[in-house]
């Protein structure tokens, strides 16, 4: 029995059936999946969640769908303590979500797995997404276990490496000379003549909501309660807002306390809106051209900026962006100090929490959980220079030569 029960305007509250939309007809805001949170709070406990499978899908009955999930075996990922890194940062108590280790190595696997159940429940025969690589990569392997076919649109501009990830589950893949922006207004066109399930736009509500099983899964993995601190990424500010979401629902049932975590979103400083506004204190997100080789956060016109901006602000966090240089030297850090290749998306939440810790904005006894929302290995030409090897002959002379040269 599902608990959700309709979609609900984030700004003006008009109500719409659980279909597929866009927006809200009458003030273009984002629509939102609204639930029967009394039944549901009847139904779920921590005991419930305990007994249910090591993946996302034991939270189902905080999700809106109704059919068999297509699932791929996304989620429960590792939330580790990091004490190396913490050392080396002034932090006593910090941990790393670690959601590299979803089936296509990022945490769009949570938010995509929901909306193709949904699409599926909708009858949707094809699926499709605007996507700056990652997005296109989780749509596709969907697609393949739910037998329906996929359309994936990316910015010609998208890392080699990235495409293979894609191609490699034969979706329909559309490169277009231009940036992501320009990639998800001809989306939205598209979404429009064909009857196609857009998972980042005619299904955004549903997509939306997957990502709150990070927030979920964190106060769990915490003995269940929630961070002092959320350090995590935003591109078009969703998986933020809806990390936040999701320890706001478990305050609700009871399976948690009050939250008083404050939240701070991390972007690369060559498209950072967000950060931007909150630094201005203003109430508007101007729109970038993004200018960064964080391709996978670079989306300058960010659909749910204001909502973000809103979490950033009303949790008593913050905003934080960061250099290109400081967020490979990020991802660098981490690989060296916790063992996990990130992206680097990865290196602007480790740079960005580094930062807010030297300014004395994050305190050493504060619970810390950072996001590395996807792993390195694809984009691996960001950090090629690392590879420096001792160049040697196969005999030990010319080891102990080289190795006096290094020592
Ligand atoms: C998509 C993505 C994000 C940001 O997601 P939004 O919900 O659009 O803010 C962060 N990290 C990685 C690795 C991503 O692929
Ligand atoms: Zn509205």
């Amino acid at each position: 029995m599902p608990f959700a029960t309709s979609l609900r305007c984030r700004k003006c509250g008009q109500e719409y059936s659980l279909q597929s939309i866009k927006v809200c007809d009458f003030c273009l805001s984002p629509v939102e999946v609204n639930y029967d949170y009394k039944a549901m709070a009847k139904v779920v406990s921590r005991e419930r969640v305990a007994d249910g499978p090591f993946t996302m899908w034991r939270y189902r009955d905080m999700l809106p769908i109704q059919g068999e999930e297509v699932d791929i075996g996304t989620g429960f990922t590792p939330l580790l303590k990091a004490d190396n890194l913490g050392r080396e940062l002034g932090l006593d108590r910090l941990y790393i979500k670690n959601d590299c280790l979803n089936p296509t190595y990022s945490f769009k696997d949570r938010a995509v797995s929901v909306a193709v159940t949904k699409a599926r429940e909708l009858g949707f025969d094809t699926i499709a997404c605007a996507s700056t690589g990652n997005l296109a990569a989780s749509v596709a392997a969907h697609a393949s276990k739910a037998k329906v076919d996929a359309y994936v649109f990316v910015p010609a501009s998208v890392e080699p490496g990235k495409l293979v990830g894609v191609a490699i589950y034969n979706p329909k893949l559309v490169t277009v000379d231009g940036s992501y922006d320009d990639v998800n207004k001809l989306c939205a066109e598209i979404a429009q003549k064909y009857h196609w399930g857009f998972i980042n736009i005619n299904l955004r509500p549903y997509y939306a909501e997957g990502s709150k099983t990070l927030g979920f899964e964190v106060a769990e993995q915490l003995e269940w309660q929630s961070p002092d601190c959320v350090v995590a990424p935003a591109a078009s500010g969703l998986l933020f807002t809806r990390i936040w979401k999701g320890l706001q629902e478990l305050s609700m049932l009871k399976l948690i306390g009050p939250v008083n975590t404050h939240m701070y979103v991390t972007q690369a400083a060559g498209s950072s809106p967000i950060v931007h506004a909150f630094e201005a204190g203003s109430l508007h997100v101007h729109p970038v051209i993004p200018n960064t080789m964080v391709t996978s956060i670079a989306i300058g016109n960010p659909a749910d900026g204001y909502y973000a901006l809103m979490v950033a602000r009303q949790s008593g966090g913050g905003a934080q962006d960061v250099t290109d240089e400081k967020a490979i030297e990020g991802m660098q850090l981490l690989a060296q100090t916790e063992g996990i290749f990130a992206e680097a998306a990865g290196g602007v939440a480790i740079a960005g929490l580094k930062k807010l810790v030297d300014a004395g904005v994050i305190k050493r006894d504060q619970l810390t959980v950072v996001f590395i929302t996807g792993a390195g290995p694809r984009t691996q030409e960001i950090v090629a220079n690392v590879v420096r090897p001792l160049k040697i002959q196969p005999n030990l002379e010319s080891f102990s030569e080289a190795l006096s040269i290094s020592a």
